[in-house]
């Protein structure tokens, strides 16, 4: 599934962090250009069983071993630059450190490693070193860095494989896209056609071309793997390099392999065991229908508490969509978070009795899901340092529809960023008064999780549709409906003393941080993320407007508006319990919109509050925002762990450590788990 990278608001909007943890802990690390690197904390880490911890081991040294991987498919030069540039870090001269342009050559490096490579990992356009060609030459000279030419115009020419990915109309996609997934000279016609022969097309398919790169055949590679005969004249254009052991990053898997094998021993489970059994069964083989055993047996192991991704998953970075990027997570389940979702999940038929929709649009039997929510435990390959806040895997759609699929969200990294962004100034800008900053100090993060929780667990599965009535009816305007309908049915009892009673909130002044949030961030901050102009896409960010404009309209008696104060606009709440009145009328209007299918005034809804912005509005939000100078993007640095062994080389126990630095990190991480060639 699309990866949803962070930007920085929705760090303070979206599902927030988890509660109790230390304070002292040290959530920003770094900061250069428009990134910015984190730390997240493990907690509840020591609370694992010896065997889960040997387990976590096992699989973070599986994850740590594919870096390479991911930069050698990110573009053919990325190994030798970063090789080169580290070494000419580590071995740079007195008087090569001292000049200026050595500053702005760790920035550099620093950007590489964030990118795994030499593009940006957002824009994946290619970034310019702001030294020259010829400091960089001399010093490597001076420190006696030898390296292969050819890097020189990969990374100082603009216009030597300028994007990562293009996605521009009317150019050859592959030739034109610098990721290493297609051999020299391949172009998209070629490699279009070998995967259109190739394709399975059977009911449970396999996913032809997920690890493998496709290079012209020559007579070297003509006994290689994949070469089959395209019929007709029987010959070949392409053959497939296939990503395994004794193949493609064969050096990278063999270490993997070996990690996961050890894994094996501290499996939970038997299910466990058979994910495992089939990972490194693909891994050795690089066969597909192998991959596919794997995905079902993982999607099927619910009951372990430690879980990982790892291999060939997602497609954005092929042009061509089929190629997978290597990526690893290792996680176990939350037991705090998932107590309070299971908590929601059993009282979900008394919030379907008490919300204030019609009788007739609510559900006699309501059954609550209980999220899933994780906490990572290390970051690999394509899910660092960049990482994505949740998980929705398999990405084959046979495999979703037969044996469904794992959805999650990784609260800990949630936590870090909410974190890291007290103190950055954004609270201190846009609201309005020291008591409300203080209350979402104190309770902000916990209404964001309830306030996901109550529309995940009860929210999207609450209601009915009248009979003959279908699921599409409200069409292209069906999503924003409906996570309008899910917020609200949140909202509404983020302030019900029932959630007092449930002990899930402290006190029945809680709510309002988590209000005053929904309302500020609906009506005015979320622009921040709009370029000036452009209307409100996403269906999310409809709906949270859609919600906050209308209540503005609304609020006839002044229960909460946006003001003018020396110039500038901010929200304020006079009255919260007529604001949640105004909650429970739109959820009543939005479920009867969804219930009888009611197009016409889905459409009007969604028109008239959901998707123009205020220009003027708009721009005072921008410009307040870009003042306050913050990285748009984030990254983290892993914690390390340490395995304590005996005399019998058993591991007897496992140390978390959380000091490490950004720079530190990569650099050990390119001095340990290096095992590719420069070229492969
Ligand atoms: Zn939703």
């Amino acid at each position: 599934m699309k990866k949803v990278y962070v930007l920085p608001l929705v760090a303070l909007t979206l599902l927030a962090g988890c509660q109790n943890k230390q304070p002292k802990f040290q959530y920003n690390v770094d900061k250069f250009y428009d990134l910015e690197i984190l730390r997240y904390d493990v907690p509840e880490f020591d609370q694992l069983t010896l065997q889960q911890k040997q387990l976590v081991y096992c699989l973070s040294e599986a994850a740590l071993w594919g870096r390479d991987i991911l930069f050698d498919q990110n573009g053919r030069y990325n190994l030798r630059i970063r090789r080169t540039c580290e070494a000419l870090y580590l071995n740079a001269n007195a008087n090569t450190k001292a000049n200026d342009e050595f500053e702005k050559f760790e920035k550099y490096l620093k950007r590489i490693w964030f990118s795994n490579g030499i593009h940006h990992h957002y824009s994946e356009d290619k970034f310019l070193p702001e030294f020259t060609q010829e400091w960089f030459v001399t010093a490597c000279a001076e420190a006696g860095v030898a390296y292969d030419p050819a890097i020189l115009p990969v990374m100082f020419d603009p216009a030597v494989m300028p994007k990562r990915t293009t996605a521009q109309d009317g150019v050859d996609l592959v030739l034109n896209s610098a990721g290493n997934y297609y051999g020299e000279g391949v172009t998209q016609k070629e490699a279009e056609a070998w995967y259109a022969a190739h394709k399975d097309n059977s009911p449970e398919p396999l996913w032809i071309g997920l690890n493998s790169q496709l290079v012209h055949l020559t007579p070297t590679l003509s006994q290689g793997e994949g070469a089959s005969p395209l019929g007709g004249d029987g010959r070949e254009v392409l053959v497939e390099r296939v990503y395994r052991v004794g193949g493609l990053y064969g050096e990278a898997l063999e270490h993997i392999v070996y990690w996961l094998n050890e894994a094996l021993r501290y499996a939970e489970n038997d299910q466990q065991r058979e994910v495992l059994r089939k990972l490194i069964a693909f891994n050795e083989t690089g066969d597909l229908r192998l991959f596919n055993e794997y995905c079902i047996a993982w999607v099927k192991d619910l009951d372990s508490r430690v879980d990982f991704v790892n291999g060939f998953t997602e497609t954005y970075t092929d042009p061509l969509g089929i190629t997978g990027t290597w990526e690893s997570m290792v996680n176990f389940k939350d037991l705090n978070a998932t107590h309070r979702t299971q908590l929601i999940s059993e009282n979900a038929q008394w919030f379907e009795d008490h919300s204030t929709t019609d009788p007739k649009y609510k559900k006699e039997e309501v059954k609550g899901v209980s999220a899933k929510v994780i906490t990572a435990a290390i970051l690999a390959g394509d899910c660092y340092p960049a990482t994505p806040i949740g998980i929705n895997l398999p990405n084959a759609n046979w495999i979703r529809k037969e044996y469904g699929s794992k959805s999650v969200t990784i609260d800990n990294l949630m936590h870090a960023y909410n974190e890291a962004a007290k103190g950055n100034g954004f609270n201190e800008e846009f609201m309005i008064d020291d008591e409300i900053r203080a209350l979402y100090e104190q309770y902000g993060a916990l209404c964001g999780d309830l306030h996901t929780d109550l529309h995940e667990c009860v929210g999207h599965g609450s209601g009915k549709l009248m009979p003959c009535v279908t699921k599409d009816a409200l069409k292209e305007h069906a999503s924003t409906i409906e996570e309008a309908r899910a917020d609200l049915f949140g909202l509404y009892y983020l302030a019900d003393p029932k959630l007092v009673e449930l002990g899930l909130l402290p006190n029945n002044e809680a709510y309002k941080a988590g209000y005053y949030q929904q309302m500020m961030n609906g009506a005015m901050t979320q622009l921040v993320r709009i370029e000036p102009g452009k209307d409100i896409e996403e269906a999310h960010m409809r709906n949270r407007q859609l919600i906050a404009n209308w209540v503005l309209e609304h609020a006839e008696n002044g229960e909460v508006m946006i003001i003018e104060r020396n110039d500038k606009h901010y929200l304020q709440i006079f009255d919260y319990e007529g604001l949640r009145r105004l909650y429970g009328e739109l959820l009543a209007e939005i479920q009867r919109i969804t219930s009888e299918g009611d197009y016409k005034a889905a459409k009007e809804m969604v028109e008239r509050y959901a998707v123009k912005v205020n220009p003027e509005l708009h721009q005072e939000i921008l410009a307040r925002y870009q003042q306050l100078n913050l990285a748009p993007y984030k990254g983290f640095v892993n914690p390390v762990y340490t395995a304590i062994r005996d005399k019998e080389g058993n591991i007897s126990d496992v140390r978390i450590d959380f000091t490490e630095g950004y720079i530190e990190q990569h650099l050990r991480y390119s001095r340990d788990y290096s095992p590719l060639p420069d070229v492969n």
